[in-house]
């Protein structure tokens, strides 16, 4: 089982113009058109089994729509190979109501956005929703480290994250880009270990521009394969979820640069090569087994190829 944790799509009236704008201000290439359907493609042709869709609330109008968008999407996961995320706004004075409701309907988990809410992620509002996600047994995955839409944004930073841990323990919360994208020697010194899992989500691949749009070289690096490994390595191949962030990364690329790390047959675990690549058992436990231990509603659900 290959479960993509980590995507994105609109709807079709709307993905035009959204990919759009997010292009043009992260000067990032996008690959697929930004519709669900493009996306089940995407993942049939790569293999992946499974895409979790996490849409993100940027204002607190939005979350009744997206979640009802959400929960129609779960009702032919069978078939489309998609599981979307609801999501909500630190601003939704009803959030208890609304995060009871997407566990009662089936919603796996919330995704939260700290730099497009503009709300530091240690503020009491997301601490009370993540507390209430948590009595609902709702996954949170947050947005964690820069993003490169909005350069220098510390809504979502290591230190951030390091203080809402010190005040709240959501036992399945998962942070995307490995923990914090861009800031990667901040989160192997403070987050590396904790009781929390990381997404490979836009990280692992070199950042190709927009078209019309220019990147220097050495800006904004993927994180290196050895610090990839070394991270996994001491946080655990556990708690590694593949994500791809399509359509921002290509779904079949990310996953052969995770293929390509496996470690030849008969290698000694034990012996110092474990920093030179993955074993078959890690590599398929971040590819599939792990997601799947997070999402219940798999176990209902037959491979999708
Ligand atoms: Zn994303």
């Amino acid at each position: 089982m290959i479960i993509d944790f980590h995507v994105h799509a609109f709807p079709s009236s709307l993905a035009g113009r959204a990919l759009e704008k997010l292009a043009s201000s992260a000067r990032a290439k996008h690959y697929l058109d930004g519709t669900a359907q493009a996306l089940s493609r995407s993942a049939r042709e790569a293999g992946i089994d499974y895409s979790v869709l996490l849409p993100v609330v940027t204002k607190p109008q939005q979350q009744e729509n997206i979640n009802a968008a959400a929960i129609e999407t779960n009702a032919h996961s069978a078939e489309t190979g998609l599981i979307s995320f609801g999501g909500i706004h630190p601003d939704n004075s009803d959030f208890r109501s609304v995060l009871r409701r997407l566990a009662e309907s089936g919603v796996p988990g919330i995704k939260l956005h700290p730099v497009f809410q503009q709300v530091y992620l240690d503020d009491i509002r997301y601490l009370r929703i993540m507390e209430c996600a948590c009595e609902n047994d709702l996954i949170v995955l947050i947005h964690a480290g820069y993003d490169i839409g909005y350069p220098g944004s510390e809504y979502s930073s290591v230190p951030r994250i390091a203080s809402m841990l010190e005040k709240i323990q959501p036992h399945k919360l998962v942070l995307a880009h490995m923990g914090g994208w861009g800031c990667w020697d901040q989160v192997e010194e403070h987050i590396v270990g904790k009781d929390v899992w990381l997404d490979t989500a836009f990280s692992l691949l070199p950042i190709r521009p927009a078209p019309g749009t220019q990147r220097q070289p050495q800006e904004d690096p993927p994180l290196s394969r050895q610090q990839f490994l070394r991270m996994v390595r001491r946080h655990g191949a556990d708690r590694i979820l593949f994500g791809t962030d399509s359509p921002w990364e290509n779904q079949a690329e990310t996953l052969a640069v995770l293929r390509g790390m496996e470690l030849p047959e008969g290698a000694d675990p034990d012996c110092g090569s474990l920093e030179d690549g993955l074993t078959s058992q890690e590599l398929s436990d971040i590819l599939g087994n792990n997601g799947a231990r997070l999402l219940p509603q798999i176990r209902q659900l037959a491979p999708c190829r």
